[in-house]
């Protein structure tokens, strides 16, 4: 059922659809590996559904940002290889190494944490060296050398297992960007490092979605896509999901819930932004900030009723917005609005919605509320 009933709004996702970019990624990647990035509930797709159409796809690893989205996955049986990245002090290193959770070690004290449970366990912890190549975020960034240094007493020591080494991209979605070679270029000579001081790197990955779909020189051992798995384009100016082989999983709709005659000059939803400049009529739809809905697309956001196309009327609210229909429409309460779709199919899409927005597709998507109902086709 692609219509849960009683629902006025819900999230239809395409498994098949993300099976499908996954075996795309891998055929660009190859010989390198994917990893796809499942992290914020999979961008909102659902966590547990998408990392297992993302296996069948042909994923060999999954990536998630926090240690319980992780852990979910392995309570779910997800037994793939799993990498993690962000942790506070006191998180359950030994709770994550026990379920086969590889752990990022990105500075100092994360190193020191590991070695510390390694030592308790008596055995080593699979760990994932992440350098800082010039994204300024996560990683080690001035001391990899210390770093290095520290990384082989604790291998030498057999407390932790090193099963990769990586960075992330400032600029992928400009490939030329000079940041881009740079950061390449950092990342070989810290690889080089480390074997520099007797270790194997293990999995050698840079890039996400956008170095995956325009840069090959980055794909080393493993890419590690996020937007792209779920068929969005990480590089809207470069090309269309459909350029790249990919189609969008995630459908929004919502139903009607009031459809009412208004006479010219009337205003419409808080603060009157809009205002009827004939006699029209007036649709509801029942989805609003709280469902993810961009506060920020108020008389700006696309949506299609019955294969036409309206835009959001006034300001949207906490759980519903107005759209002007025209005088001569003939929808109906329960008529069925598409919020996004896909692109190919003549819907507004994701990005339409950043467009009007004045943000990125990753958060329209990821925003979508966990209160709307998951229907996975
Ligand atoms: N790798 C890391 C460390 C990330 O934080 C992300 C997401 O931002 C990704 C990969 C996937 O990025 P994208 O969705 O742009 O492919």
């Amino acid at each position: 059922a692609s219509t849960p009933a009683g629902a006025s709004a819900w999230v239809t996702v395409d498994a098949a659809a993300i099976r499908d970019n996954v075996a795309e990624l891998v055929r660009r990647a190859a010989p390198a590996h994917v990893l796809a990035v499942v992290k914020a509930d999979a961008y909102g797709h659902g966590l547990v559904t998408a990392a297992r159409a993302a296996l069948v796809g042909g994923a060999t690893w999954l990536g998630v940002a926090q240690l319980d989205e992780a852990l979910a996955l392995r309570t779910a049986g997800v037994t793939a290889p799993l990498l993690t990245w962000i942790y506070p002090p006191h998180a359950d290193i030994a709770g994550a190494a026990d379920a086969g959770i590889d752990v990022t070690v990105g500075s100092a004290w994360n190193l020191e944490a590991v070695v510390a449970v390694a030592r308790e366990r008596g055995r080593p912890v699979r760990v994932q060296a992440k350098v800082d190549t010039g994204l300024g975020r996560g990683g080690v960034l001035t001391d990899w050398s210390e770093f290095t240094a520290a990384l082989a007493r604790a291998v030498a020591e057999g407390a932790v297992e090193l099963t990769g080494t990586w960075s992330h991209f400032a600029w992928a979605d400009a490939p030329q960007h000079p940041t881009v070679r740079a950061q390449q270029d950092r990342f070989v000579e810290a690889v080089a490092e480390l074997e520099r001081a007797g270790l194997d790197p293990g999995l050698r990955h840079l890039a996400n979605s956008a170095a995956t779909l325009t840069n090959p020189d980055a794909h080393f051992d493993l890419v590690r896509p996020g937007l792209a798995v779920y068929g969005l384009s990480p590089v809207p100016d470069l090309g269309s999901p459909q350029d790249f082989g990919l189609r969008e999983a995630m459908r929004v709709t919502a139903r009607l819930t009031q459809v009412k005659q208004a006479r010219a000059g009337q205003g419409v939803s808080y603060g009157h932004e809009y205002t009827t400049d004939r006699d029209t009529v007036l649709g509801l739809v029942p989805m609003g900030y709280a469902d993810g809905i961009p506060r920020h697309a108020g008389n700006a956001g696309p949506v299609q009723v019955r294969g036409r196309r309206h835009t959001v009327a006034g300001r949207v609210c906490m759980d519903q917005f107005m759209i002007d229909l025209g005088p001569g429409t003939d929808a109906a309460p329960g008529d069925e609005v598409t919020v996004l779709g896909r692109g190919a199919d003549g819907e507004p899409t994701a990005q339409d919605w950043a467009e009007a927005a004045g943000t990125i597709n990753y958060e329209v998507v990821t925003r979508m509320a966990p209160r709307l109902p998951r229907v996975v086709v």
